[in-house]
């Protein structure tokens, strides 16, 4: 479901002190108002006012106001007149936030889906995101801050991005091959055994698939919450990154189910990086893990972990 826009632009006799430059937008930043008021007020306001400070969107606890066109800049990094905040950075303000409470929570909530959907809508990843700091060093978004719940918030934002791109392939009975994936990592991701796939789909040599190829997936790795939860066995006790690195097949359950939630230990890499190894990469994707569930995000792997991973399977 998109989040509707409501409009209250600023007017182009403004333009000069507003938003005097074009704007090809490569970022979105994010802002706490260190304020009271509600998002139609800090629109108004913004557009109304004699000062230069500008920004696109304002966020409250019941919508989503704009107050400059997107293809303009606007200044509210300050990070002066050619620095990329302002100039090639999108602003989304979080009203509400200096007193906090729900009507300030209700509003990140807002603001994290929405900023999801301008990242969907741009075919952009979570690496567009930054606070107003990454650009001048001021405390801002200073409640995401002082909470320190920044990497929480972008983990939030990730998940609505990442949730919606996977709740259009459910219920997934078949996989189409992506560039750059292996049958053992797609057999990884999905809980079953390379002979499983390659039995199912007439595979004869498991190295050979081709972007783009459908590879069918057992019916209890798709659709049956119960078998797929059987299917991931975890260990118990606690795996963290050692010097030397921990190793094992343990490390591999971790990894296998961590996948199969979309939390890859390295998409990019072999089997997305289901290697048996607990190196920062496997710890970072128990992070993000942990971040989205509401656990310390230490990157440990121990009991409660386990039992939010069994959970979600
Ligand atoms: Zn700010």
């Amino acid at each position: 479901m998109s989040i509707q826009v409501k409009k209250n632009l600023v007017s182009e006799a403004k333009y000069a002190l507003k938003c005097p430059n074009a704007m090809s937008a490569e970022y979105i930043t994010i802002h706490n108002t260190a304020n009271d008021a509600s998002a139609a007020n800090e629109i108004s306001y913004m557009i109304g006012n004699t000062s230069s400070t500008s920004f696109h969107f304002a966020v409250d606890d019941k919508e989503v106001i704009q107050g400059l066109p997107l293809n303009r800049n606007a200044w509210h990094t300050g990070d002066g007149t050619n620095g990329p905040g302002n100039r090639k950075s999108i602003g989304v303000e979080i009203c509400y936030s200096k007193s906090g409470g729900p009507k300030y929570e209700a509003a990140e909530a807002l603001a994290i889906s929405f900023v999801a959907q301008l990242l969907k809508e741009r075919g952009w990843g979570i690496d567009r995101v930054r606070k107003h700091q990454d650009w001048n060093g001021k405390y801002c978004p200073h409640r995401i801050l002082s909470e320190g719940r920044w990497d929480q918030v972008k983990a939030a934002i990730e998940k609505e991005l990442t949730g919606a791109v996977s709740a259009k392939k459910a219920p997934a009975s078949e996989y189409h091959v992506k560039k750059g994936d292996t049958l053992s990592g797609i057999a990884a991701a999905h809980g079953v055994s390379v002979k499983t796939l390659q039995s199912i789909n007439h595979i004869t040599d498991p190295n050979h698939i081709t972007v783009g190829q459908v590879i069918k997936l057992p019916q209890a790795a798709s659709s049956s919450k119960s078998h797929a939860a059987s299917s991931y066995p975890l260990p118990s006790g606690v795996i963290k990154v050692t010097r030397p690195l921990t190793k094992g097949t343990n490390v591999k359950q971790v990894q296998t189910a961590l996948a199969a939630l979309y939390f890859y230990p390295d998409k990019g890499a072999k089997n997305h990086g289901i290697d048996g190894v607990y190196g920062p990469k496997t710890a970072n994707a128990v992070k993000r893990f942990q971040s989205v569930s509401g656990l310390t995000a230490d990157g440990i792997y121990g009991p409660k972990t386990k039992a939010e991973i069994e959970k979600k399977l």
